[in-house]
C-alpha cells in the first residue's frame, strides 16, 4: 500500500481516538463534579435534593428515582421526623427484599437497558411510570459492605442513552459515592435525632425543646400572633408505679405522649419536660383555642383504656392475671397560659419565655389543688420589675 495513504489512514484513526478520549475525559470530569456535590451535602434533605432534583437537569434525564431498602422502618421514621415528603413517586421505601431481587437478581450490579412499554414480562416494567417519557434506564444498586441499601434509577428519554453495549465505569463509581453519601447523611441525621428525642416517649427532649421554644418565641414576637404554652402532668403517677410497677408506668408515659401528639398540629411543639410532665407550645394559637385543645388532651388521656393484661403482655409476661381484667386509670392536669406580644418590642425574650412557662406551671398546680383531671388557664402578666432588672 502507498505509504502516504497508510499514513493518512493512521492519522485519521488517531484523531478519532483522541477525540473519543477527550470526550470521555469531559464526561468523567462531569461525573466527578457531580460526585463532589454529593460529597459536600451535610444533610439528608440536601442529599436527596441533589440526587432527585438537581441530577435531572445536570445529566439531562427524564427522571431520577431512589428506592430505599428499609427493613426496620427506621428510614420511614427519619423522613417523617425530618418532614421530608416532597418527592412523591421519585422517593420510595421498600421494607422487603423482593423488589430489589426482581431488579438485580442475587448479584447487584449496574444495569443499562432500553425500556419497552409493552414488555410486561420484563421485570423492569415496574419502572415504567405514567406520564414519564422514559425509554432507557440505568439502574444503580447502592451497596455498603456488600449489602444493598438502595437502588438509584436514571431514566432517559433517549432509547439509545443507556444500552447494554455502553460502558458502566462512571456509573459504577457514582453508585459507590452515592451509597457512601447516603449512609453518612442517614447516620448523621440519626445521631442528631437521638440527641433531640426522649428515648422512652419518642417526643422531643428538654434540650431540643429549649431551642425550638426560643425560635417560636422570636417568631411570635415578629409576627405579633398569640402563642400558648401548656404543662401536662400525669395525676397520681407515683401510685401507678407503686401499684403496677415501673415498666407499666413507662408504658403509660408512652401512651400519654402519643395521645397528646395526636391532638396537635405538626407545627406545635411537644416535649417531655421531666419525669411525668410534658410541655406543649402552640404557635399562632389564641387562649380560647388553646383551652379547647387542652380539654381535648385531658379527655383523650381519660379515655385511654390501658388494661392490666395488655401491660403484662407488653412486658412479655407469660401469664395473664386470672382475676377480672382491670383498667389503669390515667388522668392528666393541664395548665395553660398564652402570650400575645404587644406592639412595642419585647427585648428579653428569654426571660419572657421563662415567665410564660412558670405561669403555665402555676396553672397546672392550680389544677392539682382543685382536685386534678382538669384544665386551668391563667392570664399572662409579664413581670416587668423582674424583666427590667435583668436587662
Ligand atoms: P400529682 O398528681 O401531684 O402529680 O402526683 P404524682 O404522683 O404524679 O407526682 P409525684 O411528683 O409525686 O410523682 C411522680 C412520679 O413519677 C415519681 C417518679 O418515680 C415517677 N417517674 C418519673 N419519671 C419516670 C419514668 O420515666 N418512668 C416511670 N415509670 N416513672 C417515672
Ligand atoms: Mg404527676
Ligand atoms: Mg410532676
Amino acid at each position: 500500500m502507498d505509504l502516504q495513504l497508510e499514513n493518512s489512514q493512521l492519522q485519521r484513526k488517531l484523531k478519532t481516538l483522541i477525540s473519543r478520549a477527550e470526550e470521555n475525559q469531559k464526561i468523567q470530569q462531569r461525573y466527578q463534579d457531580y460526585e463532589q456535590r454529593l460529597l459536600s451535602c451535610t444533610s439528608l434533605a440536601e442529599f436527596l435534593n441533589e440526587l432527585l432534583l438537581e441530577a435531572v437537569d445536570y445529566f439531562q434525564l427524564a427522571t431520577v428515582d431512589l428506592v430505599i431498602y428499609d427493613p426496620d422502618y427506621s428510614i420511614r421514621d427519619l423522613l417523617a421526623f425530618l418532614n421530608i415528603e416532597c418527592y412523591g413517586d421519585c422517593l420510595q421505601l421498600r421494607h422487603g427484599p423482593e423488589y430489589f431481587s426482581t431488579l438485580f437478581g442475587n448479584e447487584p450490579k449496574v444495569i443499562l437497558k432500553a425500556l419497552k412499554s409493552d414488555a410486561f414480562n420484563d421485570p423492569l416494567s415496574v419502572l415504567i411510570k405514567d406520564g414519564v417519557n422514559a425509554n432507557s434506564v440505568a439502574l444503580l444498586p447502592l451497596t455498603r459492605q456488600g449489602e444493598l441499601i438502595a437502588s438509584l434509577h436514571f431514566a432517559s428519554q433517549s432509547s439509545t442513552r443507556f444500552t447494554r453495549d455502553k460502558a458502566t465505569d462512571f456509573l459504577v463509581h457514582l453508585s459507590h459515592i452515592a451509597a457512601v453519601c447516603f449512609e453518612n447523611c442517614v447516620a448523621r441525621e440519626q445521631l442528631k435525632r437521638q440527641g433531640q428525642i426522649d428515648p422512652l416517649t419518642q417526643v422531643a427532649n428538654r434540650r431540643s425543646f429549649d431551642e425550638d421554644y426560643a425560635r417560636e418565641l422570636a417568631r411570635t414576637e415578629r409576627n405579633k400572633n398569640s402563642l400558648a404554652c401548656m404543662f401536662v402532668d400525669v395525676d397520681f403517677f407515683k401510685k401507678i408505679n407503686d401499684t403496677w410497677g415501673h415498666q407499666a408506668g413507662d408504658l403509660c408515659l408512652k401512651l400519654v405522649a402519643a395521645q397528646i401528639q395526636l391532638q396537635l398540629r405538626t407545627t406545635d411543639i411537644l416535649a417531655r419536660y421531666g419525669g411525668e410532665e410534658f410541655v406543649v407550645v402552640l404557635p399562632d394559637c389564641e387562649s380560647t383555642e388553646a383551652g379547647i385543645i387542652a380539654e381535648r388532651i385531658r379527655e383523650a388521656v381519660e379515655n385511654l383504656q390501658v388494661l392490666r393484661s395488655e401491660l403484662e403482655l407488653q412486658e412479655g409476661a407469660s401469664s395473664v392475671a386470672s382475676e377480672a381484667d382491670s383498667a389503669i386509670e390515667l388522668r392528666v392536669s393541664v395548665g395553660l397560659c398564652a402570650w400575645r406580644p404587644p406592639q412595642e418590642r419585647t427585648h428579653d425574650l428569654a426571660l419572657l419565655g421563662q415567665q410564660l412557662l412558670a405561669s403555665a406551671d402555676e396553672a397546672m398546680y392550680a389544677c392539682k389543688r382543685a382536685g386534678r383531671n382538669r384544665v386551668t388557664a391563667i392570664e399572662f402578666q409579664l413581670d416587668t420589675a423582674t424583666a427590667s432588672t435583668s436587662l
